[in-house]
């Protein structure tokens, strides 16, 4: 990314210096030159002297005494002795003379080092914190010490890499809601005649990785527009009222550029509701203030576009959504099959292929990935070509990288027992089993019980056909046997139980309560809500909105669900023992089995 820096530093820093020159040379240079000037005599001398009335002017503190001879040529220095009649002898001698209160004589120097001194040090500090500060964020945030958020501010204007719709895959709602942007930039007339005013803001709302700030580079890569950037979070700093003043730099720079876009990353970091709480984040409230300000100033045809992303929409600040501001809303969703087939294409046109890679398969296998993961599941399979040792990738290096980015790297030297591997064998062939021999239930692509780095002991990847947009009660039911059916292997084989299956018990519980509080399939408790998702796009948290006495029968519900469903597994697994046994024995012993060979043992033998 292209970052224009300001180098100008502000003027105090260049006072400073000017400063320090001079007070270094007042308290070491001139003393010492003046020390050299200056002869040291004893008290005896300076009486002689006085007899002689060879004295010209005297200056006397309580610890020395500096005096001239009577032409001013030489100055003499002695110590002070008990002396009660020096002031009529002086008198008597014609001498000029006085006597210092102590410290007068260094006021100066002691203003210096009491008050300029330290502030001088304190600048110091401020100037090298922040340069660290900056240093830390990447060269993102110039401090504005002293200049005070003018002379240094930051420029906001970023490449856009080149980047155009077609880099974007997949998203094609998304494209054609933005399009209409590009167009206005490109030919303003055209609306303007007509009348019509183009939206001030837009907010691309999705899950995390799908392409939201990638579609914003390329409106502005389509329009040939200039590019701001800035993350929510940068606004809201240390400093107080930096946020506010962050926000004018930005607009201000915008304006200057119109037409231009400009976007806002991570905007909840500053959008949230404002909810007057006391101890509420009053420079985040600032700096949505002056964004909402910043948005009413300008006018719908002035060029400034504001494209802003977020993931979690809910939380937004009703004032930022409303028309006029943030009012149209552009979803940006995890890929569907087709999407996650075009995005691995897009980002396999830099990379060398092998005749022969399928990627419908291979988008097929990556259900519920985001843009993000696809791209980094190529670029994990051509670093697993460069490790063999190939100029090209394979079809299993791509299958290999799907597990890596979902499970995490295989772990070389994990150490499974005999007796431990078996159990996780029978645990995975428990799973794929019950899924398999339940219809409706997608089929296993693979499994493997190499341990990974994520911890999972074992992988199994199910294939689904199609997306599916609505699932049936009954596959919903099916999916909660098919996480149960690890454990009910274990315990129908090998009559004890482990904590591999911690993982299936939080999906099957999180499966089942879902279809109780949210999607009605429970006859009591009808079309009713018991539960509201508070956050839709990461991991979906929900809030029950029910009573404390239907919370204990939700409670209950869902337990009764899971045991009905953990109970057909395991009847499921009785009656196909054999089958379970000889899998497990094929999985056991080459630690992986396709979803052909799974088929193909199973079909093998006897069904039921
Ligand atoms: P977001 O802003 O939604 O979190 P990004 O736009 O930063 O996501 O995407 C991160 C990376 O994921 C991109 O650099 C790109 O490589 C890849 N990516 C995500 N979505 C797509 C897509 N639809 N087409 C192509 N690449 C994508
Ligand atoms: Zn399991």
């Amino acid at each position: 990314m292209e970052e224009v820096k300001s180098p100008k530093k502000p003027l105090l820093y260049y006072y400073g210096i000017v400063l320090l020159v001079i007070i270094l040379f007042n308290i070491i240079i001139q003393p010492i030159l003046l020390q050299s000037q200056i002869i040291e005599v004893d008290y005896g001398t300076f009486m002689e002297m006085i007899a002689e009335e060879n004295i010209g002017s005297v200056e006397v503190t309580d610890e020395r005494i500096l005096f001239t001879d009577k032409d001013n040529t030489t100055i003499y220095k002695t110590g002070v002795m008990y002396d009660p009649t020096l002031t009529e002898r002086l008198y008597a001698s014609g001498a000029t003379f006085t006597k210092v209160i102590e410290g007068n004589s260094s006021t100066v120097l002691n203003v210096f080092l009491s008050y300029i001194v330290p502030l001088l040090i304190f600048i110091g500090i401020g100037q090298y914190m922040s340069k660290k500060i900056t240093e830390q964020a990447g060269g993102r945030n110039a401090l504005q010490f002293g200049g005070m958020g003018k002379s240094n501010a930051k420029v906001y204007v970023q490449s856009t890499e080149g980047i155009h719709f077609s880099d974007v895959a997949g998203e094609d709602e998304a494209k054609e809601s933005l399009a209409e942007i590009v167009d206005y930039l490109h030919n303003p007339d055209k609306y303007t005649e007509v009348g019509a005013s183009m939206p001030k803001g837009l907010l691309l709302v999705g899950p995390p990785g799908t392409g939201k700030t990638m579609l914003a580079k390329a409106v502005a890569g389509e329009a040939e527009v200039p590019f701001f950037s800035i993350s929510g979070s940068e606004f809201v700093e240390m400093f107080v009222g930096m946020g506010a003043s962050k926000v004018r730099d930005l607009f201000r720079q915008a304006k200057e550029k119109a037409p231009c876009i400009v976007f806002i990353d991570e905007i909840d970091a500053i959008g949230k509701k404002r909810d007057g709480q006391i101890g509420g984040n009053d420079e985040r409230e600032q700096t949505l203030n002056q964004l909402l300000t910043e948005m009413d100033g300008f006018e719908g045809n002035n060029g400034v576009i504001i494209l802003a992303a977020t993931n979690r929409p809910e939380s937004l600040d009703p004032a930022l959504t409303r028309p006029g501001r943030f009012d149209r809303r552009v979803p940006v969703e995890l890929p569907d099959l087709k999407g996650r087939e075009e995005i691995l294409k897009v980002h396999a046109r830099n990379i060398k292929l092998a005749d022969g890679v399928d990627f419908h398969t291979i988008a097929r296998m990556a259900s519920g990935t985001s843009g993000a993961e696809l791209a980094n599941i190529v670029n994990e399979a051509a670093l697993r070509a460069v490790r063999d040792g190939r100029k090209y990738v394979t079809q299993a290096d791509l299958e290999e990288s799907i597990e890596v980015v979902i499970a995490g790297y295989q772990k070389k030297n994990a150490i499974m027992s005999d007796s431990e591997k078996k159990v996780v064998s029978y645990h995975e062939i428990g799973h794929a089993l019950v899924a398999a021999m339940q219809t409706n239930s997608a089929p296993v692509q693979k499994i493997t019980i190499i341990p990974r780095t994520s911890g999972a002991l074992g992988y199994t990847m199910q294939v689904e056909t199609n997306d599916k947009c609505l699932l049936t009660k009954e596959e919903l039911e099916n999916k909660i046997a098919t996480y149960t059916g690890g454990r009910a292997a274990e315990e129908i084989v090998f009559g004890q139980i482990t904590t591999g299956a911690s993982n299936d018990i939080e999906q099957a519980t999180k499966l089942a309560r879902a279809m109780i509080t949210r999607y009605g399939m429970n006859e009591e408790f009808d079309m009713v809500a018991m539960e509201t998702v508070n956050n839709q796009y990461l991991g979906g948290d929900t809030s029950l909105t029910c009573s404390a006495d239907t919370q204990k029968e939700i409670d209950k519900k869902v337990v009764a669900l899971v045991k009905e469903q953990h109970e057909k597994a395991k009847s499921i697994l009785q009656k196909n023992r054999e089958a379970l046994d000889r899998l497990a024995q094929f999985l056991y012993e080459k630690e992986t089995i396709t979803g052909e060979e799974f088929m193909g043992i199973l079909k093998g033998g006897t069904l039921q």
